[in-house]
């Protein structure tokens, strides 16, 4: 199975990834956690997206669309992929219809989360992150056991530079922008399941599973 999961910053794409790849047995691939890989290790590729990623900017799409294509015909992506947070543009969008043509692996469904303004500002801010193993917590709604730690790792959680109400209005506006055009042409497609991600986490995970079951 090959899906795409799509929504705006604090829609839960992290959160219910973690679930769909677990329960379908399927590659989770979130070009936000490559990049910031990117940045934490230094590459040449780090360095250049660093600057776009703070200011809450979309990267050059010729370096994500690549790095998607690599990560694509790996293996371990031979059982089906979940892509996070990518593609943003519709420039992405029709470079993914080349690469998934080119591998002979097409989409089956396009998870859309739909969450109001003020749900997506509450949950950006009171959202911590494992830097070590990628696990998301949320202060309020999800906390780990011991505050300011890692469940899964032990490692320390981090606030991400970018869970600001600043940085949060610029990725709105990219991604009314550049995002809202590519869900509409996977609608065109048929492939699009809307989700009301305004609930609590087991009603949206259910209806997640029945679309997916339905399809798989
Ligand atoms: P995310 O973790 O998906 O919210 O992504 C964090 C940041 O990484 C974004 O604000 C962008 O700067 C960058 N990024 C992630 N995915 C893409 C993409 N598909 N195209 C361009 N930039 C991206």
């Amino acid at each position: 199975m090959n899906l795409l999961i799509m929504g705006p910053a604090g829609s839960g794409k992290g959160t219910f990834s973690e679930r769909i790849i677990e329960h379908y047995a399927i590659k989770h691939i979130s070009t936000g956690d490559m990049l910031r890989e990117h940045v934490k290790s230094q590459t040449e590729l780090g360095k250049l997206a660093a600057g776009y990623m703070n200011a809450g900017k979309l990267v050059p799409s010729d370096v994500v669309n690549q790095m998607v294509e690599y990560t694509l015909a790996q293996d371990d992506c031979k059982a089906g992929w979940l892509l996070d947070g990518y593609p943003r543009t519709l420039e992405q969008a029709n470079a993914l219809e080349q690469i998934t043509e080119r591998i002979g692996r097409p989409i089956d469904a396009v998870i859309v989360l739909e969450v109001g303004l003020e749900t997506l500002q509450d949950r950006i801010t009171t959202r911590r992150v494992c830097p070590q193993c990628g696990a998301i917590y949320n202060i309020k709604s999800h906390p780990s056991k011991v505050p300011g730690i890692c469940d899964q790792c032990g490692h320390e959680l981090i606030q991400r530079k970018d869970d600001t109400l600043e940085e949060l209005e610029v990725r709105m506006t990219e991604y009314h922008q550049n995002t809202e055009p590519v869900i509409e042409f996977y609608e065109t497609k048929g492939l699009v399941h809307r989700i009301d991600g305004d609930r609590d986490r087991e009603t949206i995970f259910g209806d997640i599973q029945e679309i997916l079951d339905r399809i798989g």
